[in-house]
């Protein structure tokens, strides 16, 4: 029996402890967009603790505040594959939309393992309107040189190249992607953390364009859903995005657009992986030493 008891007191202070972490990241949000929005406050050296106050956002005066929210962001997602950026980046990209930022997407790939392409490439226009991502922020990559197979070592070079590109032409200022570890470990995935590392630490990204890589978190904790949020909260990042029920929902269609890819275990995924409900990242650091001036 008091075991019992201490079973269920131990439950109920772990579930009132989710509800804290979720409300304290909601509120949270504000003041780390006004410093993610705001390259002047940001470095990979100012690392977020989402336990720790942050006092610098408090000495904003107004007029700064209404500046850096009327910053036009562009923020660009490089993805390998459609469904990545549901499956992995939901949360982010619905509080990107929510913020009123300008959300671009890059996938590198048609998604065409199965020969599924042209219906790949559909369904991933279709997520994307449910995300709120515009079709004409969409472009999806159809290069030989980049099947989705993870057999096959995508060229770092290419990758850089296509991303520089597209960094450039839609005056990107916040690039998000992978980790080293890919989530997955896909190959496919790694190699867009290479090439976007490659380039942030060789000076070629434009001045004020930050970076940041989704972190990977173990199996365990990957199907704990909302269960895994206060070990997040204990844990260092530099960008935390959580979403609500309504959200959710959201992404759960965006999810469901994808027809081909819903076998019995994705639909576990959408109900208990936490990349549904919450993303974490690490800023990359970047070097400016080669920009030039003009
Ligand atoms: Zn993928």
């Amino acid at each position: 029996m008091f075991v019992f008891v201490t079973g269920v007191c131990v439950l109920v202070a772990y579930i009132v402890s989710i509800k804290f972490v979720y409300c304290r990241y909601r509120q949270l949000w504000p003041h780390m967009w006004d410093k993610i929005s705001n390259p002047l406050h940001t470095g990979a050296n100012k690392q977020f603790s989402p336990t720790q106050e942050r006092s610098d956002v408090h000495l904003l005066n107004s007029e700064e505040k209404v500046r850096t929210r009327s910053t036009g962001i562009r923020a660009l997602l490089v993805t390998a594959h459609p469904d990545d950026e549901c499956m992995f980046f939901a949360p982010t990209v619905l509080k990107l939309v929510e913020s009123k930022v300008d959300v671009h997407l890059l996938c590198l790939s048609t998604g065409n393992y199965n020969n599924q392409g042209p219906q790949r490439r559909k369904e991933l226009l279709g997520s994307c309107t449910v995300l709120g991502i515009p079709s004409h922020n969409v472009t999806i990559t159809d290069n030989k040189e980049l099947p989705d197979d993870p057999t096959v070592q995508w060229s770092t070079a290419l990758i850089s190249s296509l991303i520089l590109k597209h960094i450039k032409n839609y005056t990107i200022s916040l690039v998000l992607t992978f980790d080293g570890r890919g989530v997955s470990g896909h190959a496919n995935h790694t190699v867009i953390y290479k090439a976007l590392s490659h380039l942030a630490s060789s000076g070629r990204l434009p001045l004020g364009c930050q970076v940041f890589s989704l972190h990977t978190i173990s199996i365990l904790r990957k199907y704990l859903s909302v269960f895994e949020l206060p070990v997040s909260w204990l844990l260092p990042s530099d960008l935390c995005c959580i979403i609500g029920w309504e959200e959710y929902k959201r992404a759960k269609k965006a999810m469901l657009c994808h027809h081909s890819q819903l076998v019995w275990f994705r639909r576990l995924y959408i109900l208990f992986s936490r990349y549904m409900v919450m993303n974490t990242f690490q800023a990359v650091a970047v070097e400016t030493k080669n920009v030039k001036m003009y």
